[in-house]
């Protein structure tokens, strides 16, 4: 069998159908794996990476006193499997194969996937023949010549990919746990530091502290208007920007008629066909249809997958000789681009335009199959026209442009006014996404005298450098050789989504400035391009087989070291400045009680604002716990109290807006206050006043302190304090109710707990105990179905009896034996008979008797007669002599009372009959026998 290894499960299945050609595919699910087969082949899907590089065992304790971070440095690392069951399959087919193909993407990550796949096949089948088939688009050209060309796997370029990810792994842990500890922070907290995100993010530190200090100049800029058949002109003074007011105002003065034109040259633009597109080119042009970095690599790679376009990873800008563009034009005959395609082919430039980047592995960014907008939806739409466009552009005659200078003279001052007009509109024609604008001039001619309609002075201010957008960041990074083609929007993406920058522009966020600042002044080895741009070539030695894997990592090594003994040695400092700064980030404003900051606070899983007045001030306001959301600070304040509103994120789902925490904290209380009978519109307002917002402040309040803030008298204060306690124990019992019913009914779509509590209280069920005598009925109209509502009902039945007997003082050891044998609640008790209950659970029956006089007692029922146990011995061996009487029969006697001779014998055959099921006839025997 011939086993082909794709890189993912959509690319396997495509492989599948182009190699087949017309012989069917057999798709077969294994485990939630496909395999495509057809002839003796099989082609299956990994998931990019299935194994993961991490450390050996050992490491996992961030607190460590033996590894610490920067042991990280030297660690061993081991190879895991991610996905267990790709894994396995592939392991399963390897074992029967007798060729085997790697046909992942062909750059340095699908190198490196493809070696994985590599050692897991030689790892059950060390013989097999395996080779590479490479292709930089997924169409039935490209696949077929790649597989009649296989070749070997590239284990330099392996090698390569393998050293970035050890690296990567050794910097971005060792740094990460020094600096989170350092910084006392840990769980969802760490504050993350990776080789390309740490330089990066300085980046943008750094420009938004340039915006910060930038001091705007002012400068003046002169202008008149003329006209010519009607037409208005505008001429500038060629001065251009006046830095001196007076200088400007002078100007200004000396504009007066007769103005003259002194000279008019016309002269012819070229305007060059766009080069084609590499990723970073992409990318920037994706941006200016509004699609971020990262959704138009999503969007570029599901377009490849599907063999729409090129494989969307590249830094060639130079299409290769191989490449058939007459044949790529072919393809876009007949849809939408018909008549596109038509006027470039009969148009063609002699050569494509070219880019200065030029690399061999894969083409740059091209069509390489038809689509229909329908057949794409719009965003990937949006992205394939594109990309059609710019290969049609780079296939185009330039545009050509005449200009037109004009130069005038205003008693003395100098003005120029520019035209332009499209002579050919060449590529322009058929991408339209840069504007051209074009200015026509009226013809002037030398010596004419023209009319000044307005002269204008305007004032204006030189600008801050602008903040980085995703696309331009991109760019920067690029030239700056910082991260790769495949991880730049990547690394942007980690930036945002560990909340060290936010918006589009990017803006750092204070935590993202207090580390950046904190490495920069105590390692800016870390923060600075320098280290990761070495990086980078030393891995292009790699590729050429000049270095070693082993030889850059040690050299890495190395640089980390003296890293961490800069770190080291300023530890506390460190720390101390990220926490400083970064406290504001967890600021609201003004305490209201007491006038301090509130602050959130973050405690395991719980969160709370709290006053940093504490403990003189114990102002606080609970928060949901962060299983709902992490509670942060966002930008709006509440005009009203003067705090930062609040929102809950959460990884994977849509934020949880909050608002000002106070405004929420009143809103939510009020219902509760209302809950007590003597409260009053005016009361509420009283308590509010002096920041008494709770049912549970109030209950913890002294009479004394409550009668002044309320206005009211020791009486009425000692009233409200136990209204307050009533209503908190309603609330606790409401509280309980929606934890049990959480707990048993399991949450569905359209089926919030809110909702079915809320109607539950609505029908009076407002704790477990009604809950336990509720009508079925009632259960249903709060939207709970019949079988939920029964194992509902049943659950809190047993719990309200498990209550019960606990409260008569059952213990929990017996508790759990009344259980076990069926017989716990406390009807069960008081009306079973002793010997029946003491044979169900095993517990001496003088016990049982304790028992049942204890719940008795405690529902004011009468208790039954004991039964010794030496008693009930001699009864149980009494009826076993009887004929027909075995174990079983002795049980159901005991259920109807009898447990001897004698009871066996002054029974009434009928009623004996319908409690214990046993016959009337057998009955009539064993009495008769006795008698
Ligand atoms: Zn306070
Ligand atoms: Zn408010």
């Amino acid at each position: 069998m011939h086993l082909i290894i794709a890189e993912k499960n959509i690319s396997a299945n495509r492989i599948a159908q182009l190699l087949a050609g017309n012989e069917k595919v057999k798709a077969v699910k294994e485990g939630s794996v496909s395999t495509y087969s057809f002839d003796n082949k099989t082609v299956v899907g990994l998931k990019g990476h299935v194994v993961e590089v991490d450390f050996e065992p050992g490491y996992t304790n961030w607190r460590s006193e033996i590894n610490t971070p920067r042991s990280l440095i030297d660690a061993g690392t081991v190879k895991k499997p991610t996905e267990k069951k790709i894994v396995s399959l592939i392991q399963k087919l390897s074992k029967k194969a007798d060729l085997v193909t790697i046909a992942t993407d062909y750059d340095t990550e699908g190198e490196l996937i493809g070696k994985e796949a590599y050692e897991l096949v030689r790892a059950v089948n060390p013989s097999v023949r395996i080779n590479r088939a490479r292709f930089s688009a997924i169409t039935p050209a490209e696949i077929r010549s790649a597989f009649e060309n296989l070749t070997d796997l590239d284990f330099a370029l392996a090698a390569a990919g393998e050293t970035r990810q050890a690296i990567d792994l050794m910097w971005g842990a060792s740094l990460t746990r020094f600096i989170s500890l350092a910084a006392r922070r840990g769980g969802r907290d760490i504050l993350s530091v990776g080789r390309v995100q740490s330089p990066t993010l300085a980046m943008i530190v750094d420009r938004e502290r340039e915006i910060e200090n930038f001091v705007p100049q002012t400068y003046w800029m002169l202008s008149l208007t003329t006209e010519k058949d009607g037409q208005p002109v505008e001429a500038r003074h060629t001065a251009g920007r006046f830095t001196d007011h007076e200088a400007a105002l002078a100007a200004e003065a000396g504009t007066k008629e007769p103005l003259v034109v002194t000279d008019v040259k016309e002269g012819q633009k070229n305007d060059r066909a766009p080069t084609p597109f590499d990723t970073t080119t992409f990318i920037v042009a994706a941006s200016r249809l509004g699609l971020s970095a990262a959704n138009a690599m999503r969007i570029a790679e599901d377009l490849y997958m599907n063999g729409y376009i090129s494989y969307p990873r590249t830094d060639n800008t130079v299409y290769p000789k191989s490449l058939d563009l007459n044949g790529v034009l072919e393809t876009l005959r007949g849809g939408v681009f018909d008549a596109d395609v038509a006027w470039v082919q009969q148009h063609r430039r002699e050569v494509p335009t070219r880019g200065k980047k030029e690399s061999t592995d894969h083409p740059p960014i091209h069509p390489a199959g038809a689509a229909t907008r329908e057949a794409l939806g719009q965003d990937r739409w949006k992205v394939y026209e594109l990309i059609v466009r710019r290969f049609l552009a780079t296939l185009s005659p330039d545009a050509t442009w005449t200009t037109t200078k004009c130069t005038f003279d205003a008693s003395g001052e100098p003005y120029t006014a520019t035209g332009g007009r499209l002579l050919s509109a060449g590529w322009r024609r058929v991408y339209p996404y840069s504007e051209a604008k074009e200015n026509i001039l009226p013809i002037f001619t030398p010596g004419e005298r023209l009319p000044i309609q307005k002269v204008n002075l305007e004032e204006k201010q030189t600008q801050p450098p602008a903040r980085y957008s995703q696309s331009r960041l991109i760019q920067v990074m690029e030239e700056l050789g910082l991260g790769t083609k495949s991880t730049r929007h990547e690394v942007i993406g980690k930036l945002v989504s560990r909340r060290y920058v936010e918006g589009n522009p990017l803006r750092p966020t204070l935590v993202g400035r207090a580390v950046t600042d904190a490495l920069d002044n105590h390692a800016d080895t870390i923060t600075e391009p320098e280290m990761t741009r070495t990086l980078e070539e030393h891995m292009q030695l790699i590729k050429q087989s000049q270095r070693s894997r082993d030889d850059v990592i040690g050299e890495s090594r190395e640089m980390l070291h003296r890293v961490f003994d800069k770190l080291e040695a300023h530890e506390k400092e460190i720390g101390g400045e990220i926490m400083e700064q970064t406290a504001e980030e967890h600021t609201l404003g003004p305490c209201p009680a007491c006038g301090h900051d509130l602050r959130i606070r973050h405690l395991g899983v719980s969160q709370f604002i709290g006053c940093t007045g504490y403990p003189e001030c114990r102002f606080n306001i609970s928060l949901p716990g962060s299983t709902w959301g992490r509670a942060i600070r966002i930008e709006e304040t509440c005009p009203e109290h003067g705090l930062s509103h609040v929102r809950l994120i959460r990884k994977g789902s849509p934020p949880w807006t909050i608002g000002c925490p106070l405004c929420s904290h009143i809103a939510s209380n009020v219902e509760a206050l209302r809950m007590m009978p003597s409260m009053t519109d005016d009361l509420v307002r009283h308590l509010h006043e002096h920041h008494r917002y709770t049912v549970s402040e109030i209950a913890g309040m002294q009479p004394g302190d409550l009668a002044v803030i309320a206005g009211v008298d020791a009486e009425g204060a000692g009233r409200l304090i136990r209204e307050a306690e009533d209503a908190l124990e309603v609330l606790r019992r409401r509280s309980e109710l929606r934890k049990f019913v959480r707990k048993i009914v399991p949450p569905r779509k359209g089926r919030s707990h809110a909702k079915i509590t809320r109607s539950l209280l609505e029908q009076g069920i407002g704790d477990i105990h009604a809950l336990s005598r509720a009508d079925p009925a009632a259960l249903k109209k709060a939207g709970i179905g019949e079988a939920g509502a029964s194992e509902l009902l049943a659950a809190a039945r047993g719990l309200c009896n498990e209550r019960l007997l606990r409260e008569a003082g059952i213990p929990a050891v017996s508790l759990k034996k009344y259980q076990a044998g069926g017989v716990a609640s406390p009807d069960d008790l008081c009306y079973l008979p002793i010997p029946y209950l003491s044979s169900k659970t095993g517990i001496n029956p003088e016990t049982v008797h304790k028992h049942v006089d204890m719940v008795c007692r405690h529902l004011g029922r009468s208790t039954p007669a004991k039964v010794s146990k030496v008693a009930l011995e001699r009864g149980r061996r009494e009826l076993l002599e009887v004929p027909g009487i075995g174990e079983a029969t002795v049980e159901r006697l005991y259920l109807a009372g009898i447990y001897d001779a004698a009871t066996l014998r002054e029974a009434d055959p009928e009623e004996v009959s319908s409690i214990s099921g046993i016959a009337k006839a057998r009955l009539y025997d064993y009495i008769s026998h006795l008698k």
